[in-house]
């Protein structure tokens, strides 16, 4: 039984220890004589489990106690529609667009209000961040919005930008607790946890109080208000618990392993590497400005899609798996998220060199 290296961008990979530690309760979880699965959600042994994971996600994320943590379903494709619907009380909204994800939330937006696209980098296939310091804010804007790590293109906000006091919504699904945040700098951080935290099925809303209200959009789903889940705790309904059980057991992790400062560390560490590497190689190159570079998703090229589609073949076969760039960008992308190892990225590294020595 051999694990391998897995670069996919999501579902992605998770740390080896809480899989086994997972493997391990999967018949009977502490005495319980059930799965987690096979449990109620209702019952004692599974409300410890989802609030130890709110209160261990609230330790590391130093959330302000004004702010609802949510454990919701539907991707972070359903809270495209969810943040109009519940955050545009006059029906106007800014997008800035770095990339796909961004683009289709803006699109999302479009059908329940006036978004308006405020900044974009679709000029140079979103290889940057657009200067954020002094945008034209719509006056009655509701919020502004940004995709603050772009998983397809590897660009990241590395300030957040100037809202004019507006209120900001971020999606962070694929740079979510893989550094520090100032979270009252948000109105509402959320983001799907296949990337960076969990399996997938899980989306985590962080919101500040006073945007939880009963003032939504005519013909807002139960399902889909805030303040349907804020008020339950997250369990209006059956939530998906056995993601949230293992969302808590990488919550566990990632403070054993020293919190967000030592994550920030880890994941500059290897970035550093394959971006150092790429900087200094004749034949691979980043494909994204080096200011907006992100630590979590790395797309890069040889600038020849016959090389890039050999480089995958062969580094699929030595055991370095969903190298594959998107289709949109082409090439390669090594996605090195919080639970990539260090010896991961060296091997890849080194992989690359000699790819490169036989293929000059
Ligand atoms: C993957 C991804 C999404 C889409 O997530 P789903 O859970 O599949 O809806 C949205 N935003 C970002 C930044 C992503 O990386």
């Amino acid at each position: 039984m051999g694990r391998i290296y897995n670069f996919s961008a999501g579902p992605a990979v998770l740390p080896e220890e809480v899989l086994r530690e997972a493997a391990g309760e999967m018949l009977d979880y502490q005495g319980s004589g059930m799965s987690v699965m096979e449990m109620s959600h209702r019952s004692k042994t599974y409300d410890t489990i989802i609030k130890e994971a709110e209160a261990d996600l609230r330790e590391l994320m130093n959330i302000p106690s004004n702010y609802k943590v949510l454990f919701l379903q539907g991707g972070a494709s359903l809270e495209f529609a969810a943040i109009p619907m519940n955050l545009m009380k006059n029906g106007v909204a800014d997008y800035i667009v770095t990339g796909e994800w961004a683009k289709k939330a803006y699109q999302e937006a479009c059908m329940y209000g006036k978004a308006v696209k405020i900044a974009s980098s679709e000029d140079k296939t979103f290889s940057y961040i657009p200067d954020c310091s002094d945008l034209p804010i719509s006056p009655d804007a509701d919020y502004v919005y940004i995709c603050e790590n772009n998983t397809i293109y590897g660009t990241k906000f590395k300030t957040l930008p100037n809202t004019k006091g507006k209120v900001l919504v971020a999606d962070v699904s694929s740079c979510f607790l893989s550094e520090p945040v100032d979270v009252s700098k948000y109105g509402v951080i959320y983001g799907g946890v296949q990337k960076n935290i969990g399996p997938a099925g899980v989306v985590i809303v962080i919101i500040r109080e006073d945007l939880i209200t009963d003032d939504v959009l005519p013909g807002t789903p139960t399902m889909m208000k805030f303040k349907t889940h804020a008020d339950a705790q997250s369990l209006y309904n059956t939530p998906p618990a056995y993601g949230i059980y293992i969302c808590g057991k990488v919550f566990k992790w990632i403070k054993k392993m020293g919190g967000l400062d030592a994550m920030k560390l880890h994941n500059e560490k290897k970035a550093k590497y394959l971006y150092d590497f790429l900087d200094e190689s004749a034949l691979f190159r980043g494909t994204v400005v080096k200011e907006d570079r992100s630590l979590m998703n790395v797309p890069f090229v040889t600038g020849n899609s016959d090389l890039d589609d050999k480089f995958i073949k062969e580094a699929k076969k030595a055991g370095f798996d969903s190298l594959k760039g998107h289709r949109s960008v082409g090439g390669m992308r090594a996605s090195i998220y919080n639970a990539m190892p260090i010896e991961g990225v060296q091997k890849l590294v080194e992989f690359m060199k000699k790819f490169e020595e036989e293929n000059k």
